[in-house]
């Protein structure tokens, strides 16, 4: 039987591990070079830092016991630190006792999407931007934005963020009746974009002592969350790399700006809430994320009428909040249903 799996985020990554002992040939597509999606690492300078998913929390049982037992762990690191808040007026404040690890690699929060990966046989196509899948004879083929196609398959996995799901589907064909159901249940998912902002100095930045992150809890402020990546073992050898990732509101006023006024501005914010100067950094970078957290989830009844064809949804859209976690169990549930389907299909 083969399956296809579109997006090797966690989700994406976590159902090809999780069907690793079937005798399943599965294809993974990714339109990036790199795999884990949006629990994301870049490497610059020297430096290595995680710029969209910051840290892990074992949801659940079953997630712990996954990245402590059945995954490699020689690269986990706890971020054995403290998140304290702050609010709109930039007034911090200690935050509650943290519960639980919060987790990420040496090498970059992204090792989890390749550890996933590593353990399978799944074969992965990098830079490959699925455009449409077409159901014919009982059967999926997937076009890319290149012009090849790719199949037969007995099954699909879609795993983009909702809206660039309801997108492909709309580019598809197969029965419009589930084609138009699956869509609508994936619409209800609604996102919210965040940009990140990163700023690297010479000399550490001072903040209170033990802090490792900062977090808006009032959604008032034009920063929704700071931290330090040089508190995470082996990301950064000298000074300080501030990971600021902006307010929704405020990254809707910067959609078009340019690098340079993106840094300008947030470094501006940055320095009042430390009340430090960072507006000169030795360097800096950026990620625009249009689709980073989902703010309402997708109708999992009407998404789950795919599954008449073959057709499967996984990712953060299903649970409505964006958890590392959460989308690695997504990927597992997916995954038991694409099991029990193929199944009965060759029964
Ligand atoms: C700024 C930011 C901060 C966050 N902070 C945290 C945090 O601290 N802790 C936490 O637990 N979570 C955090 N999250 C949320 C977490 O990163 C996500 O919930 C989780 O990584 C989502 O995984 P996913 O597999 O559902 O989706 P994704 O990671 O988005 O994976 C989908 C994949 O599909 C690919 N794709 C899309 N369209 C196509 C196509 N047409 N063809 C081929 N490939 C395609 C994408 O490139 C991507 O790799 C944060 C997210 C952001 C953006």
């Amino acid at each position: 039987m083969t399956l296809a799996i579109i997006g090797a985020g966690i989700s994406g990554c976590a159902a090809a591990w999780a069907l690793r002992t079937n005798d399943l040939d599965v294809d993974l597509f990714e339109k990036s070079r790199g795999v884990s999606g949006r629990a994301a690492t870049r490497r610059r300078n020297g430096t290595c830092f995680d710029h969209g998913a910051n840290y892990i929390k074992p949801t659940t049982e079953r997630v712990h016991a996954i990245i402590t037992e059945q995954l490699p762990t020689e690269d986990l690191v706890d971020i054995d630190r403290a998140v304290w808040t702050f609010d709109g007026s930039g007034t911090i404040a200690p935050g509650e006792d943290r519960e639980g690890p919060m987790w990420t690699y040496r090498r970059g929060i992204n090792t989890l999407g390749k550890l996933l990966l590593a353990g399978t046989t799944a074969d992965l196509h990098r830079q490959t931007r699925v455009q449409r899948l077409v159901r014919r004879n009982g059967t999926w083929h997937i076009d890319d934005t290149e012009g090849a196609t790719y199949g037969p398959y007995d099954a699909v996995l879609l795993t983009p963020p909702a809206p660039q799901a309801v997108d492909l589907i709309e580019a598809s064909t197969f029965d419009p009746a589930v084609q138009q159901t699956v869509a609508e249940g994936l619409r209800a998912a609604t996102y919210r974009s965040q940009f990140t902002i990163v700023l690297a100095t010479d000399a550490p930045v001072p903040r209170p002592d033990g802090v490792y992150g900062l977090v808006n809890t009032d959604g008032a402020h034009p920063i929704a969350w700071l931290s330090f990546e040089e508190d995470k073992p082996g990301h950064v050898d000298e000074g300080s790399l501030l990971i600021a990732q902006m307010s929704p509101a405020w990254t809707e006023t910067h959609y078009e700006a340019p690098h340079e006024t993106l840094v300008q501005h947030a470094a501006e914010h940055v320095s009042r809430l430390l009340d430090h100067d960072v507006r000169n950094p030795a360097w800096s970078d950026h990620q625009r994320w249009r689709y980073a957290l989902p703010n309402t989830p997708a109708d999992a009844t009407r998404v789950a009428v795919g599954q008449e064809v073959g057709l499967f949804v996984a990712g953060d859209a299903l649970a409505g909040k964006g958890r590392v976690g959460l989308a690695l169990e997504s990927g597992l549930d997916a995954a038991a249903s694409i099991r029990e389907y193929l199944t009965e299909a060759a029964a």
